[in-house]
């Protein structure tokens, strides 16, 4: 309950105006320990350089939700500049989408301008071998981005497509049943936005609970699971789990955020388990940043230092 308090507090006030004009204001500086830089090359780089530690990587490029088809179109295009310089830069791909950053919710020729959107980006991925992940965000979007989810699998398959569903929302559990026909390949997350009490559960050991029993389903259902935490007490009870079910190692990975328990990434791979980090770069840091600031009261001491050092 004093973590929810406490996120509560720190997205109500970086949501104020004034609070992001003065963090903007000291510049990227403030956001490295989180973002990767505020270009595709330094995001490329990040990647080449976790690849040294076996640790892959997974490109996001920020940006949410977007009021103009055209803007929506232009984010597209930096994401499949994204796949081409990856591909070019000998990696496979693997990008994260924000569907609201493309165009969800806006309607082009009749259609969805994010799923229009979404189909040429996970078209291009496919044809170097990669992969899209879309992201999940605040509740109203879930019904249809899970909808949308189901269009590309149908039409690309459910090797180049997959979606995050978030252990914080009472529906989360029946969503994951209802996606089983699909074999998908998903992202367990506990949910990093800031929920009515009505759609998600205020307590933390509520939220753990659901994230096992999630990440449990998908397994034994024989469906590829991203286990997208820091949280140590779960990673050691997956790795019970896994040995205890006899799951193989290629049939889920860890992930978690770049420039958050680097250490624990490292030992993880060098146990020869699965370990992607997600990557973020771009110069629209601002809400990402705040959100990593709310997970943790130690990230606030780090931002108010870094403040006052100007
Ligand atoms: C790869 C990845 C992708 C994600 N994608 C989404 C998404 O699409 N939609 C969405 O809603 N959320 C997403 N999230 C965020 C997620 O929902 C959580 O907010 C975030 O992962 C923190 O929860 P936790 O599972 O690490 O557990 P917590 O219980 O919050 O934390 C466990 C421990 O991890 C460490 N830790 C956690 N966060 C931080 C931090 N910011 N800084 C330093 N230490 C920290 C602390 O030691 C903490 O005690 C993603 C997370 C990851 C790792």
């Amino acid at each position: 309950m004093i973590d929810q308090i406490y996120r509560k507090a720190v997205l109500t006030v970086s949501g104020q105006k004034f609070v992001e004009d003065l963090v903007r204001s000291r510049g990227f500086g403030l956001a490295q320990r989180f973002v990767a830089g505020e270009d595709s090359a330094s995001a490329i780089r990040a990647v080449q350089e976790l690849e040294k530690d076996g640790i892959l990587g997974n490109l996001d490029l920020l940006g949410e939700f977007v009021a103009s088809p055209e803007r929506a179109n232009e984010f597209a295009e930096k994401v499949l500049n994204l796949l081409d310089e990856a591909h070019a830069a000998g990696l496979t791909p693997y990008v994260s989408v924000k569907l609201s950053s493309v165009g969800q919710g806006q309607t082009v020729n009749g259609e969805d301008l994010g799923l229009a959107n979404a189909r040429r980006i996970v078209g291009r991925a496919k044809a170097y071998g990669g992969f899209v992940c879309l992201d999940m965000e605040d509740h109203p979007r879930v019904d249809v981005t899970l909808g949308q989810f189901r269009t590309l699998v149908n039409e690309f398959g459910n090797a180049h497509v997959g979606t995050v569903l978030q252990s914080y929302l009472y529906r989360t559990e029946a969503d994951r049943d209802s996606l089983d026909d699909l074999h998908p390949n998903l992202r367990i997350v506990k949910g990093a936005y800031l929920e009515p009490e009505t759609v998600a559960m205020p307590d933390k050991a509520d939220v753990d609970a659901s994230y096992r029993r999630l990440v449990y389903a998908q397994m034994k259902a024989g469906n590829y699971v991203n286990v997208a935490t820091h949280d140590e007490s779960i990673i050691e009870d997956v790795k019970h789990f896994v040995l205890s079910h006899g799951i193989e190692r290629d049939r889920f990975e860890f992930q978690m955020l770049y420039g958050v328990r680097r250490d624990l990434q490292r030992e993880l791979a060098a146990q020869g388990y699965r370990v992607r980090a997600y990557i973020p770069y771009g110069r629209d840091w601002y809400p990402y940043f705040s959100r990593r600031i709310a997970e943790r009261p130690a990230n606030v001491m780090f931002v108010l230092r870094g403040m006052l050092r100007g």
